[in-house]
C-alpha cells in the first residue's frame, strides 16, 4: 500500500490498481516500471534521428564526450529542433480537430445531425471574419464563415484572422519578433522543413518558429474548435454533474466515451437519449443507458450536457478494469493503444470511430461524415448488445462519486459577473467586475491549471496540490483538460469548496455564485481562457504581460501540452511546468526559455516538480506584477 500511495491520491484508483495486480493485468504504471530508467540522452533532448548518417547523441555536458552531431548540429540545435517538433506535433494535433469541426459547420444544415444551436455566437464568429450577416440565412453564413475559416488553415499569404481580444500591444509585440501566424498548417510544415536536416541550426530562430507556431494553435486552432463547437453544439452553461470512476452503474449499460472532439460524444449523446434506445436497453435487462467521459471528451459532453465525468488520462485503463464498461468509444488523442489488449480481458467492446486514429485489435466503427448520427446509434446499439455479457463476477465499481459544477464558458462567467453588477451603472457583459477586484487586491490574480496526468508524477497530486495553494492565496483557479477532472473528482469544482478558498476569493464566490474552480472545458478551450484574460486585458488597457496571470500544467505529458505552453508564454503569461521537459541538454535553449524570452514576449517559463513550491512562486510572481501595476 504504501508504494501504491506514491501512485495517486484518488482513492479509486488505488482499489482498481489492486484489482488489476489481483486479476494479473497490466496498466501503464507498470509498463513505466518496465521500461527502467529513461534514456538521459532523449531525456536530456540531445539525441537525435533526423537523418539516416545518425542517431546521433551528443553529451548534455559541455565540453564532455561529442559536442557535435555527424552534420555539426550542436546540443543547442539538436534540442532546439527537437523541442520545435514537439510543439509542431501538438499543434498538428489541434489543428486537425480544428479543421474537422470547421468542416462540420460547412456540412451543418437545418435538417441534418449538424445544426447551428447558437446563432449568436454565429454572428459575433462571423463578424471578426467581415462575414455579413444582417438579413441573411442562418446556413448561408455558417458556411461562408467555415469557408472563411478553412483559409486560414491553409493561408500561403498574409496572416490569419487574429480575434479581437488580442490586446494591440500583444499584437505589436509579435509583429516585432515576426511570430504573428501565417496559415495554421503552413507554420507546422514551417517547423518540419526547418528542422530537416541542414536547414535551421540557431536554437533562437528555431524557438521563435515554434512560438508562431504555437500561437497559430492557441489563437487559430484551437479558438476555432472552440467557437465553431459552440455554434453547433451550443455554448456551454453551469450545470452539475458528477465525477470518478464511481459514476459507473451496475444495472445500466455503461457507455464510456474517450477522445477529444466533441462531434462524436454529441451523436452519442443524442443516440443515448432516443426513447428507442432506452427501450431496448431495457429489453436487454438494463435499467437505461449511462454515459460517461474520459479526458477531453468528457469535458466537452459535460460542459454541454452534463455527462458525468469517469476519469482522467491515466484512468483510461482502470475504467476498463472495474469490468462495468460495455463500450468504451474513442476518436482521436490520448489514447492507449493498450487498451485493445486489455479490453480482451473482458467483455467490454473497444471501439474506434476515427480514420484518424485505427488501432490493430479495436473494433472500428468509423464515423460516416455525412450520417453522423447513424454511427451514434450503431454504437450506442453495439453498447447495449454487450450488456448481457457482463461477467458481473469481475465486476468492482467504486463506491466514490462527487458532485461537481461544470459549464464555465467566458459567456457563462459574463453572465455570472452581470450578477454583480448595477445594470443603471452598467457595463453589462463585461470583465469589468472581474479586473475591479483584481486591481481592489480582493482576489490577488488568476490562474489556469491545466494538461495531463504523468506516471512520473503521483496522479493528481500535482493538480490538485497547486489549486488548493492557489485558492487559499486568493489566486482564483480556471481549470480544463485532466487538471479539470482531478478538481472535479476532489470536490473543488462545487461552491463550498469556497471553505478552502481565502477571504477575498470566498467573498467573491460568495457574490458571484460560483465555485473557486471554474471547470472552462476541453484541452482547446484553453482558448476560452485566452479570450477571457485578453478581455480583461482590454479592459484595463494593459497587455496580458502586465496582468497577475499565471498558467500552470503540472502533471503535462503530451505534445499538445507543449504547443500549449508555448501558446501561453507567448501570449504573455507565465507558464509552470510540473513535469522537466527535454531540453536540459541545451544550455541556450533552458536560458532562453527560462529567462531571455521574457524580453521577447513579458513571460516565461517555469519548471517546478514540487507543487508547493510552484505555489510559493506563484504568489511571489503574481505579487510582482501587482506590484509593477501599481496595484
Ligand atoms: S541531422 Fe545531424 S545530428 Fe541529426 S542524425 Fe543527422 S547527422 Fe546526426
Ligand atoms: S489534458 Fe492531456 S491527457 Fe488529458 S486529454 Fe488533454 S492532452 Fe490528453
Amino acid at each position: 500500500m504504501s508504494e501504491e500511495k506514491v501512485i495517486s491520491v484518488d482513492q479509486t484508483t488505488l482499489q482498481m490498481l489492486d484489482k488489476a495486480k489481483n486479476e494479473g493485468l497490466e496498466t501503464a504504471w507498470d509498463r513505466k516500471v518496465a521500461q527502467k530508467a529513461a534514456c538521459g540522452f532523449g531525456s536530456a533532448g540531445v539525441c537525435c534521428r533526423n537523418c539516416t548518417m545518425g542517431p546521433c547523441r551528443v553529451s548534455p555536458v559541455p565540453g564532455k564526450g561529442a559536442e557535435r552531431g555527424i552534420c555539426g548540429a550542436t546540443a543547442d540545435v539538436i534540442v532546439a529542433r527537437n523541442f520545435a517538433r514537439m510543439v509542431a506535433g501538438g499543434a498538428a494535433a489541434h489543428a486537425d480537430h480544428g479543421r474537422s469541426i470547421v468542416l462540420e459547420l460547412l456540412h451543418a444544415s437545418p435538417n441534418g445531425a449538424i445544426q447551428v444551436k447558437d446563432e449568436k455566437k454565429l454572428k459575433k464568429v462571423a463578424a471578426r471574419f467581415g462575414i455579413e450577416t444582417e438579413g441573411r440565412d442562418v446556413y448561408d453564413v455558417a458556411h461562408e464563415l467555415a469557408q472563411a475559416g478553412l483559409r486560414d488553415f491553409g493561408r500561403q499569404e498574409g496572416h490569419i484572422v487574429l480575434p479581437p481580444t488580442v490586446p494591440a500591444k500583444r499584437k505589436e509585440i509579435w509583429e516585432k519578433l515576426d511570430i504573428v501566424p501565417r496559415g495554421f498548417d503552413r507554420e507546422v510544415v514551417a517547423i518540419m522543413h526547418s528542422t530537416h536536416i541542414g536547414c535551421m541550426a540557431d536554437a533562437e530562430a528555431i524557438l521563435k518558429m515554434g512560438l508562431r507556431c504555437g500561437l497559430a494553435d492557441g489563437w487559430l486552432g484551437s479558438y476555432m474548435a472552440t467557437e465553431f463547437s459552440d455554434i453547433m453544439f451550443g455554448t456551454p452553461h453551469s450545470r452539475p454533474t458528477e465525477a470518478s470512476l464511481g459514476v459507473l452503474e451496475h444495472n445500466q449499460v455503461n457507455i464510456v466515451l474517450h477522445g477529444h472532439e466533441p462531434v462524436l460524444s454529441e451523436m452519442i449523446v443524442a443516440a443515448a437519449e432516443m426513447p428507442e434506445m432506452i427501450e431496448l436497453a431495457k429489453s436487454q435487462g438494463a435499467d437505461g443507458i449511462n454515459l460517461c467521459g474520459m479526458c477531453c471528451t468528457a469535458n466537452e459532453a459535460t460542459m454541454r450536457h452534463g455527462v458525468k465525468l469517469a476519469g482522467n488520462f491515466m484512468q483510461q485503463e482502470l475504467a476498463v478494469i472495474t469490468g462495468a464498461v460495455d463500450a468504451l468509444v474513442v476518436d482521436v488523442q490520448c489514447i492507449f493503444p493498450a487498451l485493445a489488449k486489455l479490453s480482451e480481458s473482458y467483455h467490454t467492446k473497444f471501439i474506434t470511430t476515427s480514420p484518424k486514429a485505427r488501432i490493430t485489435g479495436a473494433t472500428h466503427m468509423e464515423m460516416d461524415e455525412a450520417a453522423p448520427l447513424k454511427t451514434g446509434i450503431a454504437v450506442v446499439k453495439e453498447a447495449i448488445m454487450n450488456f448481457k455479457n457482463r461477467d458481473k463476477s469481475k465486476v468492482m465499481i467504486p463506491e466514490a462519486k462527487t458532485k461537481a459544477e461544470v459549464g464555465y464558458s467566458t459567456e457563462e462567467i459574463l453572465n455570472k459577473l452581470d450578477g454583480v453588477v448595477n445594470s443603471h451603472i452598467g457595463p453589462m457583459q463585461s470583465t469589468k467586475p472581474l479586473a475591479d477586484v483584481i486591481v481592489a487586491g480582493v482576489i490577488r490574480g488568476a490562474a489556469g491549471v491545466v494538461g495531463c496526468n504523468n506516471p512520473k508524477t503521483v496522479h493528481d497530486e500535482g493538480h490538485l496540490e497547486v489549486i488548493k495553494g492557489l485558492i487559499k492565496n486568493d489566486i482564483i483557479v480556471v481549470t480544463t483538460g485532466c487538471a479539470a477532472q482531478a478538481a472535479a473528482k476532489a470536490g473543488l469544482l462545487t461552491k463550498e469548496a469556497k471553505e478552502l478558498a481565502g477571504p477575498g476569493l470566498k467573498k467573491v464566490c460568495e457574490l458571484v455564485d460560483i465555485p473557486p474552480v471554474l471547470h472552462m472545458g476541453s484541452c482547446v478551450d484553453i482558448s476560452r481562457i485566452l479570450e477571457l484574460v485578453g478581455m480583461t486585458a482590454n479592459q484595463l488597457g494593459v497587455d496580458i504581460s502586465d496582468l497577475p496571470v499565471v498558467g500552470i500544467a503540472p502533471e503535462y505529458m503530451s505534445e499538445k501540452a507543449i504547443s500549449i505552453g508555448n501558446y501561453v508564454v507567448a501570449s504573455g503569461i507565465d507558464t509552470w511546468l510540473g513535469v522537466v521537459p527535454p531540453v536540459t541538454g541545451g544550455p541556450e535553449v533552458v536560458d532562453i526559455l527560462t529567462n531571455r524570452i521574457e524580453e521577447w514576449v513579458g513571460a516565461k517559463f517555469f519548471v517546478e516538480t514540487d507543487p508547493h513550491k510552484t505555489v510559493e512562486q506563484i504568489v511571489n510572481r503574481v505579487n510582482e506584477k501587482r506590484k509593477k501595476l501599481g496595484i
